[in-house]
């Protein structure tokens, strides 16, 4: 008798006031279940409507086994297809999935995936300040800790800059030049005081025109990067092609892809070093996998994208893929608190700088439905929106 998908249901839930999304597939097997992240956390509402609405009707009844024909089943099931919303509302089930063939053959998905290439998962630790002092004590803390790479993100007087705290009183605008000179004084300044021990990594968050992002990565190629991530906006890919003949720096790009079609070409054609996709939102461990084969051919290395907002069920997929896959190259860190990791049972260990799992069987993360009702959503006006960032003259700007 095949074990099939008895129900699909979300959960909408909020510890530590992150906006999480998450999947449980339930089975014609009393106790068996799985769980996915689905978290679109700007549009949170709409990925729980594809998967309540569409894909539970769609897929009841379907034997559990069959994870790579539910996956393309359900790709084409919307005719139109390769958007976030649809997309994550499919990791949902594909890593619920997962987690039930693991439960089934009482192994952790990362044997599923091949086993093991490494004891634990190395991870970058988020650091910034005010100035570069004060990025400087941030890594020396984060070193003491453990941790061997770090995202270095400094804050710029008078504007709002992604990755650092905004200060009181200071104006929610953003500019280009000041941003990108700030930058390579913080990097300055980090080598003379912390020497190249340390492996430095820093965001861009797609924020300034192509040509200031290749002046930059120039700039910081004798600062020896282990990455300089998202240079450019999606839409501005073509610019990797005149990035690659103008600097060494390695380049970690894509949290924002979600069609194939927009990371395949920079693959193919090498122009990038990492690959920075977020798991949930091209499609679940099924595609992900394939993506990071394919990266292993051409020299491109994995680099899943890993903040607050994927869920600890998706940090433990990340965390299975990162175990299996041979051209693992770093994993982004999100420190989970109290109230989070009680939300999410079994949530993987941090120590020592590294991912740790804890070989259960599965992804070896549960959902306490009880205490994940005790921290709904909250009230927001617009409902998780990202809110407009704008330069001094009022032009909204990316992200
Ligand atoms: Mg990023």
């Amino acid at each position: 008798m095949p074990v099939t998908i008895r129900n699909i249901r979300t959960f909408l839930t909020a510890p530590n006031h992150i906006r999480l999304v998450v999947v449980r597939v339930e089975t014609s097997e009393p106790g068996l279940y799985g769980l996915g992240c689905a978290t679109f956390t700007q549009r949170a509402l709409s990925v729980a409507s594809a998967v309540d609405q569409y894909l539970a009707p769609f897929l009841k009844g379907r034997d559990v086994d069959d994870i790579e024909d539910i996956w393309q089943c359900a790709f084409v099931s919307g005719y139109w297809r390769n958007g976030p919303v649809l997309n994550n509302a499919m990791s949902g089930v594909d890593q619920a999935l997962w987690d039930i063939k693991g439960k089934r053959a009482g192994m952790p998905v990362y044997q599923l995936l091949g086993g093991k290439c490494r004891d634990c998962v190395p991870l970058y630790h988020h650091c910034s300040g005010e100035d570069p002092k004060a990025v400087e004590d941030d890594i020396r803390a984060s070193m003491e800790q453990g941790y061997r790479y770090c995202r270095a993100q400094v804050a710029v007087p008078s504007y709002a800059t992604y990755g650092a705290r905004v200060q009181p009183g200071q104006r929610a605008v953003w500019e280009p030049s000041p941003y990108v000179r700030s930058v390579v004084r913080l990097f300055d300044h980090l080598r003379e005081h912390l020497g190249d021990e340390i492996e430095l990594l820093h965001d861009i968050h797609e924020r300034v025109p192509p040509i200031h992002a290749i002046n930059l990565a120039k700039q910081l190629e004798k600062h020896s990067l282990f990455f300089l991530e998202d240079p450019f906006a999606p839409e501005d890919v073509e610019y990797h092609r005149l990035l690659r003949q103008q600097t060494s720096t390695p380049i970690a790009m894509g949290e924002l892809f979600c069609n194939v079609n927009e990371y395949l070409p920079l693959i193919r054609d090498q122009l990038i070093d990492f690959i920075r996709v977020h798991v949930s939102t091209i499609g679940g461990i099924s595609p992900a996998r394939k993506l990071a084969a394919l990266c292993e051919f051409f020299g491109v290395r994995t680099a899943w994208h890993g903040p607050g907002d994927v869920s600890p069920v998706g940090h433990a997929a990340n965390m299975h893929l990162d175990l299996a896959c041979y051209n693992f190259g770093i994993q982004e860190e999100h420190y989970f608190r109290e109230e989070t990791r009680e939300v999410f049972p079994g949530c993987p260990e941090i120590r020592d700088g590294c991912m740790w799992p804890n070989d259960r069987p599965g992804l070896g993360i549960d959902l306490d439905e009880a205490k994940a009702a005790q921290v709904p959503f909250e009230e927001h006006e617009t409902n998780g929106c990202w809110p407009p960032i704008r330069r001094a003259d009022g032009t909204v700007i990316r992200p």
